[in-house]
Parts: C-alpha cells; sequence; structure tokens
C-alpha cells in the first residue's frame, strides 16, 4: 500500500514506529470483496443514487461545503499517544491508518486535491469509535473531523469506491433506517433459521468463499424474537404492578434495529423505568434518529431524520429522552450541532439534544428507588463490554457499572482491552467484514478470557457482533444481554434464568 502521510509524526512509510503497537494482521483495508449476483445488482442500484457534489474548493480535495476545520486539525500536535489506542493501526501498523496519519490526509486534502482513492480507503477504514478522542491529551476533536471528511468523500470521493461496496452502502441505507422495512426479513429470516439451513450454510463456509459481507449479515442475525408492543404511554407502577409517582416524564426513542431485533430490550427498558418511577412516552411516529447516516457523511439524510425525532419528542413535551442504544444516542446528543444551521429547527434541537440520556445515565441521576433482588441463587460474575459510543463518545462508562454493581450477588469482570471496538461500529461489520472480524475475535478471546457466566453491553451492535465472535471462538454458551435486561431481571425479581439459558 502506497503512503500519502509523507513522514507525518515519524512516519516510517507503512511499518510501526518505534514505542507503538506492532500490527497483528496482514490483513488489509481494501474494498469490500463482494461479486455476487445479489451484490451486482445492488451495483446498479446504487449508481442511480450518485449525488451532485458542490464545486471543490481551489486545489483541494474537499468541496466548500463543512471541510474539515483547519483550526481543529491545527490542534493535533503529532505526539502519537493516540496510535496505540487505535484499532486499525493495531490491525495494520500503517501511519496513514492511524488518527494521527488521518488528521495529516486531512490537512493535506486542504491543499491538494482531487481526493485519491488512498485518502478514500484510509477515511473508509476508520471504525469511527473514538478511542482516539478518549486517548488524545491535546483535546483534538477527531469526531468533528473526521464527520466532516465522510461527508466529503461521500460527495466527491465515491468513484474510488467499487461498484459493489456503493451499491452496498446504497443499499444498507435504503433498509436500517426503516424498521417497517426491517421488520420485512424477520418472517422469512424466522424460516430460515428454523429450517436447520443456517447451521449447514455456516459448517459449508460457503457464503465466506462467495461474500464476506453476505457471511457476516447471516452469522449476526440474532434469533428472531417475540412481537413486542410498546404502548405509546407508560405510566409509573412497581413490579407488582402498583400504581407510582411520577419522578420524571421521559421519552423513549425505541430505535430501528433494537425494536426489529431486540423488541425484549425495549420492554425491559420501559418496566425498568416504570419501577424507578418514570412515566415513559414512545410514540409510535418516531422514526431513525440519524445516527447511522450522520456516522457514514450522509448529512443531508442524517438531518432529515433528526426533524423528525425533533419534531416528535418536542411535541410529547418529555423531561428527558431516554436511549438505549449507544450509536443512537451519541449522535442525539448532537442534534444542536448538526441541525444548527436550520433556524427553523437549531433552538428546538438544541433543547433536545439537552434531555437526551443514555438509560443507564437517567437511572443514576434518579437514584434507586425499587429494591434490587439477586438474580441467581449463588452470586454471577459478569463483563461489562463497553460499547465505544457511550464510553468514548459519551463518556458514559461509570453509570452501566454503578448500576450493575447495585444488584446483590453480581460480580464485575474486568475485560482486557477494554477499550478496543468490537468491530461492529455501525455499519463497519457489513463493509469492512474482515477487519471487523479481526476485531470481534480479539474481544471474544478478552472477554472468554474472565471466565464471567454472563456478557452484558448498551448496544444492539455490540450485541451481535460480540454474540457472533464469541460463537465463532467456540464460546457459544456464554449468553450475552443488554444491560438493562440484567437490571430488569433484578428489579422485576424473574432472576436471570431466561438470560442464562440463551
Ligand atoms: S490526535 Fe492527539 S494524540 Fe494523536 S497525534 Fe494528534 S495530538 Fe497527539
Ligand atoms: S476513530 Fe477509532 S479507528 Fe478511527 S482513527 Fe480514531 S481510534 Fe482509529
Amino acid at each position: 500500500m502506497s503512503c500519502d502521510c509523507g513522514g507525518a509524526g515519524g512516519c516510517q512509510g507503512g511499518g510501526a514506529p518505534n514505542g507503538t503497537a506492532a500490527p497483528t494482521s496482514t490483513t488489509t483495508p481494501g474494498g469490500v470483496a463482494a461479486s455476487t449476483p445479489l451484490e451486482a445488482t445492488m451495483a446498479t442500484a446504487g449508481q442511480a443514487t450518485m449525488e451532485m457534489a458542490p464545486p471543490t474548493m481551489d486545489h483541494s480535495a474537499f468541496d466548500v461545503f463543512n471541510p474539515p476545520d483547519p483550526g481543529l486539525i491545527a490542534d493535533c500536535v503529532h505526539c502519537g499517544f493516540c496510535l496505540p489506542a487505535c484499532p486499525t493501526y493495531q490491525l495494520w501498523g500503517n501511519e496513514e491508518d492511524s488518527p494521527r496519519g488521518r488528521i495529516y490526509l486531512m490537512e493535506k486534502g486542504l491543499e491538494d486535491g482531487p481526493m485519491s482513492a488512498s485518502m478514500v480507503e484510509h477515511f473508509d477504514a476508520c471504525l469511527g469509535c473514538m478511542a482516539c478522542v478518549s486517548a488524545c491529551p491535546s483535546g483534538v476533536q477527531y469526531d468533528k473531523l473526521i464527520e466532516a471528511t465522510r461527508g466529503q468523500v461521500e460527495r466527491n470521493g465515491k468513484q474510488h469506491r467499487s461498484r459493489a461496496e456503493v451499491a452496498l452502502r446504497e443499499a444498507i441505507f435504503q433498509l436500517f433506517p426503516y424498521p417497517e422495512r426491517l421488520k420485512t426479513m424477520l418472517a422469512p429470516l424466522k424460516a430460515y433459521q428454523r429450517s436447520g439451513l443456517s447451521a449447514l450454510v455456516r459448517k459449508s463456509k460457503i457464503l465466506e468463499k462467495l461474500s464476506p459481507t453476505l457471511a457476516t449479515m447471516e452469522a449476526i442475525a440474532p434469533p428472531v424474537s417475540k412481537k413486542v408492543s410498546i404502548p405509546e404511554s407508560n405510566p409509573p407502577r412497581s413490579a407488582q404492578g402498583q400504581t407510582l409517582p411520577v419522578r420524571a416524564r421521559v421519552g423513549m426513542l425505541l430505535g430501528c434495529v433494537q425494536r426489529t431485533f431486540y423488541p425484549q430490550v425495549n420492554a425491559a427498558t420501559v418496566r425498568v423505568l416504570n419501577m424507578e418511577g418514570c412515566e415513559v412516552v414512545a410514540p409510535q411516529s418516531q422514526g431513525c434518529c440519524g445516527a447511522l447516516s450522520v456516522h457514514a457523511g450522509r448529512s443531508e439524510e442524517g438531518e432529515d431524520f433528526a426533524r423528525r425525532i425533533v419534531d416528535t419528542f418536542t411535541a410529547s413535551e418529555v423531561d428527558y429522552l431516554v436511549v438505549n442504544s449507544a450509536g443512537c444516542g451519541s449522535t442525539m446528543k448532537e442534534y444542536a450541532d448538526i441541525l444548527a444551521g436550520d433556524p427553523a429547527y437549531a433552538a428546538r434541537a438544541k433543547d433536545l439534544a439537552g434531555k437526551v440520556r443514555d438509560v443507564t445515565e437517567i437511572l443514576v441521576e434518579l437514584g434507586p428507588s425499587a429494591p434490587r433482588h439477586p438474580v441467581t441463587d449463588g452470586g454471577l460474575r459478569v463483563a461489562y463490554h463497553d460499547a465505544c459510543h457511550l464510553s468514548h463518545a459519551q463518556g458514559v462508562r461509570n453509570p452501566p457499572r454503578e448500576l450493575l454493581g447495585q444488584i446483590p450477588g453480581i460480580e464485575l469482570a474486568p475485560i482486557k482491552d477494554a477499550d478496543t471496538c468490537c468491530g461492529s461500529a455501525g455499519i463497519y461489520n457489513l463493509v469492512r467484514p474482515e477487519a471487523a472480524r479481526e476485531l470481534g475475535d480479539k474481544k471474544a478471546t478478552n472477554i472468554a478470557a474472565t471466565k464471567a457466566g454472563l456478557v452484558v453491553t448498551g448496544n444492539p451492535g455490540c450485541l451481535l457482533q460480540v454474540t457472533d465472535a464469541l460463537r465463532r471462538q467456540g464460546e457459544a454458551t456464554l449468553p450475552t444481554a443488554h444491560t438493562i435486561e440484567l437490571l430488569d431481571a433484578s428489579l422485576t425479581g424473574a432472576g436471570a434464568g431466561d438470560l442464562l439459558a440463551r
């Protein structure tokens, strides 16, 4: 792979600089190996959706609409402290696949156009996990930089992606932000899972030979759950059904993946909030929060989704807006920035963003009022997996641990390299399946080493990814759950039997 970084910060032409993590794999972050008939069909569809880009700046790889901010780029002092924290640098050891190298490519792109294939490759290979933001002692806002850059790649660099990848991305964005479309997959998926074909397909590894993306989609699809309906209004009540005084009126984001594949997580979230004295409002009219689109640089689409959420929850007059999906929460907390340029929405977006809380944050803020019960007879060792968009992007690390610590008999088992992404990262495990798989395997090894009896996390994408990775590692008997499900098992007194039997 050629090096575009010009030796930034000690780059040694693609090798690992001294004192930083050595590469553990020879896998490169190249394009998606996908040329199946299905993907060829998607390629045709994708071509039809290419957008017109605004004019580029003179001699720049970027257009005039929101290029990466030179002031934010200048904050980087090239110290390299972020390199060992970066999962793609851990994998490949290339400077351009580190935060510092990508920031250098952004700087270069401001003055030197057009956008090259190499730039697109290294920006696309970034997980957006924000481990570099946590690691950077200079406070570099890489999150803002990569978000602006991804929009530039969408408008000015798509020609460097394979036709199959362009189509795959388009197909993902025509499906995942639309729960009604996602739901149409459930019946065929259920039939497929019940037929026993799934075990045969996985054993034959035929999908891996045809397309790593299809293999990943097949592998991460969870067993189809029983349908759960969440009423629009859910007054507070105890585990025994007694009416409780209202401590807070909270809106609840149902999520696209969450409501489709993990409806039981939403049901548990409502129950726990109700038992803790919250009136829960879950408007059925709500759509996607826009997180997938925003994180992928599809800014206009993300803004449209954000406007709809702002309309929905402003009308609901809630004290807080509770989210049980880390990726969604991190984007919704940024609504003030996302809609800052829209005078009709800016003030309401800012107001709503200030009310957004991860479900674990609001429960800790309110303080426990419902009694906690043991979830097993003999105690339970639990490994808590930090979702990157909860820990790095939102800084929410202690609330989930504090809540788990309130459950009698729970022992928290620390996971080695807890700050490193599991490889889920929004759509990353679909568009970069090989890299995502390597990160998933590392995470599964570290989780298995905890000897925990249950793994919990606060993001549906991580649940899908970690569950699949554990199965690949021969740890299929180690169950996974959302953090709120375990808390629900304690507050209701139902115990963790169902979770442990997964
Ligand atoms: S992003 Fe931060 S940690 Fe990384 S090289 Fe720049 S200043 Fe150093
Ligand atoms: S967001 Fe994650 S993958 Fe991207 S540069 Fe930062 S640490 Fe590396």
